[in-house]
């Protein structure tokens, strides 16, 4: 059983309230969490507000300090958070060693770019003035994040946020909340302030109302759904906040025909099965040219057959759980609807999966864009592979969609990299790799995929005003 966390002090529901955290790998039920009613939100909020009035004035040392003591706490505990995170979201073990590397990435990152925060000194147009622009931080920050990557979507806000001086409240996913809740512990070992992380436990609804409607909040940040996001920018409407959304994707992965098959196989398998699929910049649409397709269908579903299915604290397995029933039903449905309308489909039978919540690897080949997956995410280990003819006939296809996160392409042609590359309305292209991701990437989406970027230097924009100053001479 575990409380959440608020100024500092590990706090129950008002109304005892609690939430059971299963293994979606076998259902066996992990502990307990406070549901949080909105009034004791709102006292997270209150500590968040009480700890910004200093932190705001805390140095670039100070911050960077925290920051790094809590990446070192993060580093030292690797193998129990990863193992936590196994727990609770399914993912293989090895995927979580890798994703608390990650996740503590955002913290160092961070507590270097707390040292670059810089203003300007514009000329002014009298010798007397001295005119400027500081950056200072927004103020509070509220943040929700989805259960797919537990930790790495609350360091990489939350690195950001405190980088800049502002304090925060969080809002984990109800699957996910213990890594958040190891994180808080994490944070008072490192000595960070009473409230300036908190973790506020129950239900996103509820917490999304209770930050939208209250003017301290200055700022929201939301990954998860497009229509989540939706509600919530609308919701922020009303108090005027600093949004940053990162939402959907419907990534497509194109594979041209002067390539190595082998490799764009192989890069192709990982694009789309990491994280058992569950990946915002998974592999959506893969479109193979038509010289290359049947053998590259082969060889991907070989490949595909071949990876071990079961619970992830087994070293060996390679797809672990979906999150929950529904999202077997989700993927499932999507392959169903390909089938109806004529799309081969290929992979071990359903009835051999280990366990209600698992989906056994799936391809959907010559897929076509009359079929749900061509404009619906497959949140889960579901491939859909079709083939094409000419490059600007693939370029339309995988631009015709609602989403632009993250996109690959694979070629050799330095001509042809150019033209996808201007061509694409992505966030993200990855050429020649998939391994588009790390603290120093500007992460972040086009279209409905979102507002705003994460990593990089630009992450921590969402997290600073500028303010404008003009300096008179006062002896004039
Ligand atoms: P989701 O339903 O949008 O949930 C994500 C979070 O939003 C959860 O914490 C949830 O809280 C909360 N939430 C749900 N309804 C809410 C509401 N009305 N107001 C405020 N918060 C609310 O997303 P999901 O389906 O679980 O996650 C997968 C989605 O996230 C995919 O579409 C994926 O592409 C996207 N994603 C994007 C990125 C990126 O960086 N672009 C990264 C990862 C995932 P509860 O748990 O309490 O419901």
């Amino acid at each position: 059983m575990e409380n959440a966390y608020l100024g500092g002090q590990w706090q129950t529901a008002g109304s005892g309230a609690r939430t059971a955290v299963t293994d979606p790998a076998n259902g066996e039920t992990l502990g307990q969490v406070p549901d949080l009613d909105s009034p004791t939100m709102q006292a997270g909020i209150d500590a968040a507000v009480a700890a910004f009035a200093d932190w705001r004035h805390s140095t670039a040392g100070d911050r960077a300090e925290a920051l790094l003591a809590w990446y070192d706490g993060m580093c030292r505990h690797r193998d129990p958070l990863a193992e936590m995170m196994t727990r609770e979201q399914g993912k293989p073990i090895d995927e979580a060693r890798g994703e608390v590397d990650y996740a503590a990435s955002f913290l160092r990152w961070f507590a270097e770019e707390a040292r670059r925060i810089e203003g300007t000194a514009i000329p002014p147009e009298a010798p007397t003035l001295a005119l400027g622009t500081r950056r200072e931080p927004v103020g509070v920050a509220a943040i929700i994040t989805p259960w797919n990557f537990p930790l790495a979507m609350i360091t990489r806000k939350v690195g950001a946020a405190i980088a800049a001086g502002c304090t925060t409240v969080v809002n984990p996913a109800s699957e996910t909340p213990f890594c958040a809740l190891a994180l808080a512990r994490l944070a008072e070992a490192a000595g960070l302030d009473a409230g300036q992380f908190n973790v506020l436990t129950g239900s996103g609804r509820t917490f999304g109302e209770t930050v939208c409607a209250d003017t301290r909040v200055r700022a929201l940040s939301f990954t998860g759904s497009t229509h989540v996001g939706r509600a919530l920018l609308a919701g922020a409407a009303d108090t005027v906040k600093c949004t940053s959304m990162e939402l959907g994707g419907n990534a497509p992965f194109i594979v041209c025909d002067d390539v190595d098959l082998d490799r764009a196989v192989d890069d192709a398998i990982a694009a789309k099965f990491q994280t058992s699929g569950q990946d915002c910049v998974a592999a959506n649409r893969i479109y193979v040219h038509r010289k290359l397709y049947d053998a590259f269908v082969a060889r991907f579903v070989e490949r595909m057959n071949a990876m071990p299915v079961g619970h992830g604290l087994d070293e060996a397995t390679a797809i672990g759980p979906l999150i929950h029933s529904q999202a077997v039903a989700d993927v499932q449905a999507l392959a169903d609807d390909a089938a109806a309308q004529g799309a081969r489909l290929f992979g071990r039978p359903q009835n051999e999966a280990p366990g209600p919540n698992f989906f056994m690897p799936t391809t959907i080949a010559d897929f076509t864009p009359a079929m749900r997956i061509a404009r619906e995410e497959a949140f889960g280990p579901l491939a859909a592979i079709a083939p094409f003819d000419d490059d600007d006939a693939v370029m339309a296809a995988a631009n015709d969609t609602i989403y632009g996160l993250a996109s690959y392409v694979y070629t050799h042609d330095d001509a042809r990299i150019r033209r996808f590359l201007r061509g694409l309305d992505y966030g993200m292209v990855g050429i020649n790799t998939m391994d588009i991701t790390g603290a120093q990437v500007p992460f972040g989406g086009v279209k409905q995929s979102g507002l705003g970027r994460e990593g990089g230097h630009a992450g921590i924009e969402a997290y600073l005003e500028t303010k404008f100053y003009c300096i008179g001479d006062a002896h004039r």
